[in-house]
């Protein structure tokens, strides 16, 4: 049988900045084992998110002359089958930190073991891996800020490793074939993601074009340029990251030498420093997807009307700023922040439906869905999170809009029905006549404001 080291491809489909994939090549080649790259579909992941896993996976397989051996289903009956097939000397792969990675990769570290197999493990997809970083009480942070500080701010990381096959061409000679893989089917069904293509450029040297892209126009003035949607002032790594088609350490560490204004270049890193906040969060506590960070909230009195649900998924509320992100989101797979924030706090507080409704749809339909950053970003909105935004600070739509919108360039670009609309209705719906196809907003906004406030006055008064 062939000796063959295992690398094990999951949340990093790249070959740069790989440690498993960097460490497991070396061991190989040192000791004359083949390579068998693998990657396995847990299952569990929305449409948009899949359209980006199938497109980066065709990229890596195409990176290493299509060697990439892929599977479907639970990865302890995948192993199995493979050391039926190969001598495995040794399984590598970068540690996950979600609740149901863990258990599978306890589950897989466990079977190995049983089975006298080697196996090795390394960080790949944060900058520090959640459990480095405590109180000195030894109790983890629940405040972004001291989280931040305390580890990330004016801090320097090893330097990205690259790619092993800088110097060698990936060969038969490495690479075992002697296995045609599953053809595992994660395109989504529906065709509607064929127009994604007009918008990404999934996998590995997609995520560095745009990252430069991004380093030479939109860095400069970043800090206040990434609250306005209109503008190219947001990087639209997110999918890049959450897939791993380039790791953080090599965004951070080509921050360090740009010449960007350090206001900028700051504010991004604390940007990346959320990412790995909510990371840190779900490992800590890894009920964040099934319960309010701040139990207080348990006692919400949420409602939830169909009709009002459906028309914010289709971005047909009436309220155009809200609809733009909406339409956004259905159109490109991606929604600006800001606008995550604006239809985030009208589903919760001006709809009053619980936050758990919106995290299902992002999670369907969001490219850079992901469990720590999707159910961080909606517990923060409805006020239940940690580190959120207090409840009662409730977005004014049409404010947000007067201010991060100003021209309605965004609402248009996404809004066709509003092409022809005046500035005055876009931003103000309720005082002035709009396009007769465009929908009357389905709810007032100060009433629904007053109704959720009373409704939060309810929960403080349970508490006390
Ligand atoms: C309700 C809600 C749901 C969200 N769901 C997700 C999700 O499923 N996946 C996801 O990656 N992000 C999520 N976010 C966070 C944020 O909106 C996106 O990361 C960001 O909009 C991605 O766009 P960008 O890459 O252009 O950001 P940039 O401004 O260019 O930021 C660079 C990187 O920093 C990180 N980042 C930026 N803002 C945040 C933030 N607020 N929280 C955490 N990380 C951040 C991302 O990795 C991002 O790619 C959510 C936010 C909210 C309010």
């Amino acid at each position: 049988m062939t000796k063959v080291v295992i690398v094990w491809f999951r949340d990093d489909l790249r070959l740069q900045d790989h440690p498993a994939l960097y460490h497991g090549f070396f061991h190989a080649q040192k000791n004359g084992y083949q390579i068998l790259p693998i990657y396995i579909y847990e299952g569990g992941m929305g449409e948009a998110a899949r359209w980006w896993l199938h497109q980066s996976l065709a990229v890596l397989n195409d990176a290493i002359e299509g060697y990439l051996h892929t599977y479907q289903g639970d990865p302890v009956t995948i192993m199995t089958d493979l050391t039926t097939r190969f001598d495995v000397q040794k399984v590598v792969w970068n540690r996950r930190y979600t609740p149901q990675g863990h258990q599978i990769d306890d589950q897989v570290m466990a079977f190995l073991k049983n089975q006298n197999i080697t196996y090795e493990t390394y960080p790949g997809t944060v900058l520090i891996e959640p459990d480095r970083i405590l109180k000195s009480d030894g109790s983890y942070y629940r405040v972004f800020t001291p989280f931040y500080k305390s580890s990330y701010l004016g801090k320097d990381f090893e330097p990205p490793l690259p790619s092993p096959f800088l110097n060698t061409k990936p060969s038969t000679k490495l690479f075992s074939t002697d296995l045609s893989s599953q053809n595992i089917d994660v395109l989504p069904s529906h065709p509607w993601h064929q127009k994604l293509h007009n918008y990404w450029i999934p996998g590995e040297q997609g995520a560095h074009e745009q990252w430069h892209t991004f380093l030479k126009h939109g860095l400069n003035g970043y800090k206040d340029g990434r609250n306005v949607p209109a503008l190219p002032h947001v990087s639209k790594l997110s999918p890049y990251l959450r897939f791993g088609n380039i790791s953080p350490r090599i965004v951070w560490s080509s921050l360090q030498n740009s010449d960007a204004p350090l206001a900028d270049v700051n504010h991004f890193k604390s940007e990346l420093g959320w990412r790995e906040f909510s990371i840190y969060l779900l490992y800590h506590y890894p009920d964040l997807p099934n319960m309010n960070f701040n139990r207080s909230f348990d006692h919400f009195p949420w409602s939830f009307n169909e009709e009002l649900y459906i028309a914010w998924t289709k971005g047909k509320t009436g309220v155009p700023i809200v609809d733009a992100g909406m339409r956004e989101l259905w159109e490109t797979g991606y929604m600006h922040n800001r606008l995550r924030m604006i239809v985030g706090s009208f589903l919760v507080k001006n709809l009053g439906i619980h936050w758990m409704h919106g995290r299902d749809f992002f999670d369907d339909c969001l490219l850079d869905a992901d469990a720590a950053n999707n159910n961080a970003g909606w517990q923060w909105i409805a006020g239940s999170g940690a580190d959120a935004a207090p409840y009662f600070r409730i977005f004014n739509p049409l404010l947000q809009s007067d201010k991060f919108d100003p021209h309605g360039m965004y609402i248009k670009k996404f809004v066709p029905e509003l092409q022809n609309a005046s500035l005055n209705f876009l931003m103000d719906p309720y005082g002035y006549i709009g396009p007769a196809i465009y929908p009357r907003p389905i709810v007032d906004l100060s009433k629904s404001r007053a109704a959720a406030l009373q409704a939060y006055k309810t929960l403080s008064s349970k508490e006390n």
